[in-house]
């Protein structure tokens, strides 16, 4: 029979590398807690109509990325794509919005996208959203906290932030207008991508990666000029904050987003280190996406880390644990033996809940269950031969000692099976 695969573009993660994962997820939530942050447990499964009045209808995201079908009543679903529409549909729903709001959520997202390295059809995404605050110390405060983490994780000095301010609806709408009509008259100099964008989601066009489209816009009006007053300060302000907390930044004037509820401050953090797949973290304010989806108005801010790009990130610069080694590996031979093992390793797994003792199952020679020990990578073997079971004793053996100490073996006392073992352990 044909082996089933797993659907291309959606990862197995081996427990290899879960340390690296867990080790990731542990720091951020407590980053994120330092912060006062807490967590949102969302839905992986919302309705269409979410993401189209959200993420906006001639996004990548929507018009080819979304993984949309029709459940068994006929409604038209969608597997998340991002997570900003369905905490933001939460916070309604459940009427969080009251008091100013710092939430986080971690989970898998899906697109229909180009698999390739950083860049999965399902991926996980932890978001970072803040409700309830206009001014700019609370995009200062989201921005500082990404910083704090990157530190944590010995990624700082691979990290470069880039920020932009995108301006109100109506700035930006103004500056499509100026933009549209000056790319219309140059379109046959635009790439395939741009061309297409032009009708739809021009602002897209900045983020090209095309140079000569780029040496087009060079020439073309700039989204500082349309600014409004408000939207100018806030940056300007965003700024000194980042300067008197020591983060360094570039501004960059094309950085947009490609999501439609983004306005005024966007950022990415970005990494030389991984490619094309550079961006880890991505975000911005939407100060009219609850109203859009029916909520009183409340501004908002929020980012999302790209979880695989981070790991990648993580192990490539050495910056990744290893994935924790085996203590002690349990030998019983015999059926007593096995009684009198079981009991002891329950034992010393209570006192010692730190420990990682795997208790060989499975019967099979003494030979064989220390070749089973061997192969484990436990740096112990904790053996119950007869002899050891009528003296009610246990041999404790070292598997990993080097040539010399090659015999490092005693045999003690059950009672004193805890010292020995962390004796031996410590060595
Ligand atoms: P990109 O430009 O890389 O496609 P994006 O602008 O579509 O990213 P966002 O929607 O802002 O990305 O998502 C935030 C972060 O999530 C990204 O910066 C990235 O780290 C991660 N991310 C997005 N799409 C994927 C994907 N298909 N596979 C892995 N990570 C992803
Ligand atoms: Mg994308």
């Amino acid at each position: 029979m044909s082996e089933i695969t797993a659907i291309r573009g959606m990862n197995d993660i081996l427990p290899g590398d879960t340390a690296c994962w867990q080790y990731l997820e542990r720091s951020i939530a407590a980053v994120l807690g330092s912060y006062g942050y807490s967590e949102i447990r969302l839905p992986v499964v919302e309705k269409t109509a979410l993401f189209k009045r959200s993420i906006g209808e001639v996004t990548d995201i929507v018009e080819k990325e979304m993984y949309t079908f029709d459940d068994r009543n006929g409604d038209s679903m969608t597997l998340r794509p991002e997570g900003t529409a369905g905490c933001v549909r939460a916070a309604i729903q459940q009427g969080l919005l009251g008091t100013p709001q710092r939430l986080w959520y971690a989970g898998p997202m899906f697109r229909y996208e180009r698999p390739q390295k950083g860049r999965q059809r399902q991926f996980h995404q932890t978001g970072v959203e803040s409700f309830g605050v206009a001014t700019p110390d609370m995009d200062a405060e989201l921005i500082l906290l990404c910083a704090t983490l990157w530190r944590q994780l010995g990624l700082v000095d691979c990290m470069e932030l880039q920020l932009n301010s995108i301006g109100s609806a109506d700035a930006r709408k103004a500056y499509r207008a100026a933009l549209v009509e000056f790319l219309q008259v140059r379109v046959e100099l635009l790439d395939e991508d741009s061309q297409r964008r032009l009708h739809t989601n021009p602002l897209r066009i900045l983020d090209s990666k095309n140079a000569q489209t780029q040496a087009v816009l060079d020439e073309g009006p700039s989204l500082e000029d349309f600014l409004d007053d408000e939207a100018e300060a806030d940056f300007a302000r965003l700024c000194e904050l980042l300067q008197a907390a020591g983060v360094n930044y570039v501004v960059n004037r094309r950085l947009v987003r490609g999501l439609d509820y983004y306005n005024k401050t966007v950022f990415e953090w970005v990494t030389r280190d991984l490619g094309a797949q550079g961006t880890v973290c991505a975000g911005g304010r939407y100060d009219g996406l609850v109203a859009q989806l029916g909520g009183r108005a409340t501004p908002a801010i929020g980012c999302a880390m790209g979880m695989e790009r981070l790991v990648l990130l993580l192990m490539e610069r050495g910056e990744a644990p290893a994935a924790p080694a085996i203590d002690a590996y349990v030998v019983a031979v015999g059926s007593d033996a096995q009684c009198q093992a079981l009991r002891a390793t329950e034992e010393l797994r209570a006192q010692k809940p730190q420990l990682r003792i795997v208790q060989h199952a499975g019967g099979g020679s003494f030979k064989s269950q220390m070749k089973k020990a061997d192969k484990s990578g436990a740096r112990v073997a904790l053996i119950w031969g007869e002899d050891e079971v009528a003296a009610r004793s246990v041999t404790v053996k070292s598997l990993r000692a080097s040539e010399g100490e090659r015999a490092a073996q005693v045999t003690v006392a059950l009672r004193d099976l805890e010292t020995t073992l962390c004796a031996a352990l410590a060595h």
